[in-house]
């Protein structure tokens, strides 16, 4: 039986700085890392959160996926991301079943292998998955 955990909730901020102030200074969250993902086109930021974490995604252009979100919606929770125990294998079974995967799996934040899929398959909710 295949075990999931929430890697961590991914949310859009039009300001690492101003989120960091909520979180970290009025919340009281640490902060593990802060880097610059160049093929994202954002900044982000981890905070440590029991098992989980939070990912604050700050955009650093107009034209990455994270500013064309904050324009259509505004701040909020963009994505939910699940650690599967065999991402390859997953990804093939998702695949012949239909779903709708936004990339082939490569590495993220962190070095992590991470694939999306569309909120039209997952009930509306972009769903990062990430290999355990
Ligand atoms: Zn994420």
């Amino acid at each position: 039986v295949a075990q999931f955990q929430i890697d961590h909730l991914g949310i859009a901020v039009r300001s690492l700085d101003a989120a960091l102030h909520f979180y970290q200074q009025q919340l009281g969250f640490t902060v593990t890392n802060r880097e610059t993902v160049e093929q994202e086109k954002v900044n982000v930021a981890m905070l440590p959160a029991g098992e989980s974490r939070i990912e604050l995604l700050e955009p650093t252009t107009h034209d990455s996926v994270i500013a064309k979100f904050i324009d259509k919606r505004g701040e909020g929770l963009h994505h939910v991301a699940l650690k599967v125990p065999d991402l390859a294998a997953t990804v093939d079974r998702l695949k012949s079943n239909g779903a709708r995967l936004l990339n082939d799996p490569r590495p993220g934040a962190g070095g992590h292998i991470y694939v999306f899929v569309h909120p039209s398959s997952t009930g509306g909710v972009l769903l990062e998955l990430i290999q355990q």
